[in-house]
């Protein structure tokens, strides 16, 4: 099937349109995972920062019970939470270090304080073990200063992570609520589209079928006097730039009107039908057959103008081998043709009329010689 321009304009629309779509749904699928990762990779941190407020007033408490009774439980217990909040530490740290909490709150506030009060820690617990509990006493309200620090921090990296949560749900919602409206509106876009190619599809159809009907005729399905007209027009261009023959057959019914007398003009048809029919199967390999008007029918020849008289014999036999009776024509008392043939070489001095008229007169004088018979006329 070849395509015209516009369905080539709507198939390129269409497949653009499905390009956009796929792109589009590209693009919010990778928001989507995008925000997925931002809000995996946000829990881990949110879990292991939750810790670090909780461990620090432990660590505070172990201290103090530990400058009040020196006693090696206590120093143990301190030790654990120590370990628990170094751990807690390095885990951080193992994070992605690109994390917008992790860089601002953590790198920068919460880690540095949390070091500076563990050396606070270690430097009390240094000074308990080295009998100048006094000292450490004297001091023991510091580590509560580094905990107040750290609250304001704490609460902001609970609020950042909250943040980030909640943005990246916001924007998966919004990509997810793009992405149906985009891809309702393809959809739309590219029914319409198609119903649109479609109907360009049925237009050439009727199109080419207006055109069939326009240059064949109704009754036998042959094409008709028009397409005889330009096949003959465009045979003797051809043939005058090649200096070719152009051969002309003119078929006509014999004592046709007697035949539709006799037996109705339904028959006459009918007959018409089965005589177009032959004519098809007979001659159109050798050149167009077409009806001419009433019961006449023709055949143009150019590349076989050679054989003119044996493909009008062979229409001739082949028509009264048809046996259709026609019992008022005597003494034959069968449907037959007579026939006129007319081959020339056009020129300037010759029209496609003048070739017509010659085989005109060579049907008359078939029609005189007694009918069922053949004349022709030929370039001399
Ligand atoms: P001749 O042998 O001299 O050709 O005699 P004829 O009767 O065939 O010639 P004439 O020109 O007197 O009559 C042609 C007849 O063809 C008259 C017309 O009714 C008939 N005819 C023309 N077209 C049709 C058609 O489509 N259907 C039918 N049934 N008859 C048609
Ligand atoms: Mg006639
Ligand atoms: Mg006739």
């Amino acid at each position: 099937m070849k395509l015209s321009t516009l369905q080539l304009y709507l198939l390129l629309a269409l497949f653009s349109l499905l390009f956009t779509s796929i792109w589009s749904y590209n693009a919010f699928l990778k928001i989507e995972q995008e925000n997925d990762r931002i809000i995996t990779e946000a829990i881990p941190i949110s879990n292991a920062a939750s810790q670090l407020f909780p461990l620090l007033l432990d660590q505070e408490l172990t201290v103090r019970s530990y400058l009040l009774n020196q006693n090696d439980q206590t120093f143990q217990q301190f030790k654990t939470t120590n370990a628990e909040l170094k751990e807690t530490m390095a885990w951080l740290r193992m994070l992605d270090q690109r994390h917008p909490i992790m860089k601002q709150l953590l790198t920068e506030e919460a880690i540095p304080l949390i070091q500076r009060t563990d050396g606070f820690y270690e430097q009390q617990i240094s000074w308990i073990q080295d009998n100048q509990v006094e000292r450490a006493t004297l001091k023991r309200y510091s580590g509560m200063d580094y905990i107040n620090q750290f609250r304001p921090i704490n609460a902001k990296i609970r609020q950042d992570i909250d943040n980030i949560i909640q943005e990246a749900t916001d924007r998966s919602k919004a990509a997810s609520a793009s992405a149906k409206w985009v891809i309702v509106i393809v959809v739309s876009v590219a029914v319409l589209l198609l119903m649109a190619f479609l109907q360009t599809i049925r237009l050439e159809r009727s199109k080419q079928t207006l055109i069939h009907r326009s240059l064949h005729d109704a009754l036998t399905g042959i094409p008709n006097r028009r397409a005889f007209d330009e096949h003959l027009e465009t045979s003797f261009r051809v043939a005058k730039e090649q200096q070719t023959d152009v051969a002309l057959i003119l078929v006509d019914v014999d004592e046709f009107k007697l035949y539709n007398d006799t037996y109705g003009h339904l028959k006459g048809d009918w007959c018409l039908e089965k005589v177009a029919d032959s004519l098809k199967k007979h001659a159109s390999e050798y050149g167009l057959v077409s009806r001419y008007g009433g019961e006449e029918f023709a055949v143009i020849l150019t590349e076989q103008a050679d054989h003119v008289k044996q493909v009008a014999e062979r229409i001739r036999s082949e028509i009264l081998q048809l046996n259709i009776e026609h019992a008022a024509y005597q003494p034959l008392c069968q449907l037959s043709v007579s026939i006129g043939v007319a081959v020339v070489r056009p020129d300037d001095t010759l029209s496609e009329g003048d070739l017509i008229i010659l085989a005109d007169q060579a049907l008359y004088r078939a029609k005189a010689s007694g009918r069922n018979q053949i004349s022709s006329h030929e370039a001399s």
